[in-house]
């Protein structure tokens, strides 16, 4: 990794003995680094603590040596267990005063309330000296900015809810401010499937290196992956300009893969293209057991193309319902390339719909045999009556994730296959 810039490296702390005893998860840390990052600061180091004044101000001098700034979120409660005032006024080598105005804020807002001042609010208006307050429109614990050892250092309520809003609002303009030229950050994602993750590597090769500029990353879920690009300049139009470069090279690349720039869920994807086409859709699913449906029909206004979805588990349900014909469970077993056909064909003729698509596979742990092993899976595509089919054989990563690879899989065909019909000649409910 290159040697970072410190004005731009952020550390964040997140506070409280919740935390640390594992009763809640620093979500806020994460939240922040990913505010910092579009806002083109680099958070370097996420530190959780338990309500620790010691551990505290000296977690605040070490992160201080190598941070341009460092947010603290958490233990600005009345409490005794809330030490981060105390810990950074010690950390600055600043007494704590009281700010009389922030003092007043907090009895009139417990007399509106109708609720009796207590002493120990008090502390919620002490603040190191020489620390701006930072307001919280939102609970009772104002924030605060100071500076420690060349750091600047924000305090914020640890509820995300306070937190949020004084993170827009007062932090990043003034880490902004700091910076006066601050890179600027553009961004692009590309979500694909049916590449293999180390294959996409090996093509994207010195895309991918630590110190790219545009830097390339890729995550993968469910047969997925999702490509970041982030692309830094020192001007808006020129990140533009070498993030669109990169973005039109990963589209030549990688295009046969990639289903969207937005949408990450292939099955919204292909419901949306469905919609948009007015293409109806029939599904025949065996393993998945009504799955592929079930998640296609999380698509608002899905009904005008969606039609059938044949949940045919037994092979008297592909024969009553599809019209597979028994002989060919005979000849060829249930997850076989003559089956997935005839399904396909059955729901394709059964429901009218233009597109159909049928699964059929050994989804485990049980039922797989060295010819037909777990993760086997048929696909039958029948697309305005041309049936073909498609193999695949995933990795047995357990029941819910081939199942998961399986309903991808079949919204990936179709795509596809939807995709080849527009090439035809527009024909009936195609048309536009
Ligand atoms: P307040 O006085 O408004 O409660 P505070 O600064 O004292 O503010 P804490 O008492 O430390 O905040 O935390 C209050 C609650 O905020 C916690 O119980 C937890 O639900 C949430 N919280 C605290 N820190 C985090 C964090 N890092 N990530 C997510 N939630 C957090």
């Amino acid at each position: 990794m290159s040697t970072p810039r410190r004005d731009l490296c952020v550390a964040l702390v997140g506070t409280g003995d919740e935390l640390v005893e594992g009763r809640h998860v620093d979500t806020n840390s994460s939240e922040i680094a990913r505010a910092l990052i579009d806002a083109g600061f680099e958070p370097r180091r996420f530190t959780v603590l338990g309500d620790d004044e010691d551990a505290l101000v000296h977690t605040l001098l070490e992160l201080a040596a190598s941070h341009g700034a460092i947010i603290v979120t958490g233990g600005l409660g009345p409490t005794l267990d809330d030490v981060t005032r105390h810990a950074a006024a010690r950390a600055a080598g600043a007494e704590l005063v009281r700010d009389e105005a922030v003092l007043q804020g907090l009895r009139e807002l417990f007399a509106r309330r109708g609720r009796p001042f207590a002493e120990a609010n008090v502390r919620q208006a002490l603040f190191p000296r020489g620390a701006d307050v930072l307001p919280n429109p939102n609970g009772t614990a104002a924030g605060f900015a100071l500076e420690i050892a060349g750091a600047r250092v924000f305090a914020l309520p640890g509820p995300p809810r306070e937190m949020r809003p004084m993170l827009a609002e007062h932090v990043l303009p003034r880490l902004r401010a700091r910076v006066p030229d601050l890179p600027c950050i553009e961004r692009r994602a590309f979500h694909l499937y049916g590449i293999p993750e180390s294959a996409l590597a090996d093509a994207a090769g010195a895309w991918m290196a630590r110190d790219a500029n545009p830097l390339v990353g890729v995550t993968a879920s469910g047969g997925r992956l999702s490509v970041s690009l982030r692309a830094e300049a020192p001007t808006r139009a020129a990140a533009i300009a070498l993030a669109e470069a990169r973005a039109a090279e990963i589209r030549e690349r990688f295009g046969a893969w990639l289903f969207s720039e937005d949408e990450p869920d292939l099955a919204r994807v292909l419901g949306r293209t469905l919609l948009a086409r007015g293409v109806t859709v029939a599904l025949a699913e065996s393993c998945t057991g009504g799955l592929a449906a079930e998640r296609l029909t999380r698509v608002p206004g899905i009904s005008a193309v969606l039609e059938y979805g044949f949940v045919t588990y037994a092979n008297r349900a592909k024969t009553d319902l599809l019209g597979v014909d028994p002989a060919l469970f005979a000849a060829h077993g249930a997850v076989s390339a003559p089956v997935a056909a005839a399904m396909a064909r059955g729901a394709a003729a059964r429901s009218g719909a233009r597109l159909a698509v049928s699964i059929t596979g050994v989804a485990g742990p049980g039922g797989g045999t060295a010819e037909k092993p777990v993760g086997l899976v048929w696909f039958g595509i029948s697309a305005d009556g041309v049936v073909t089919t498609e193999e695949r054989r995933f990795l047995d990563l357990g029941r819910d994730l081939v199942r998961e690879f399986a309903a991808n899989t079949a919204y990936d065909l179709l795509l596809r296959a939807l995709r080849g019909l527009s090439e035809a000649a527009p024909r009936g409910a195609a048309r536009g």
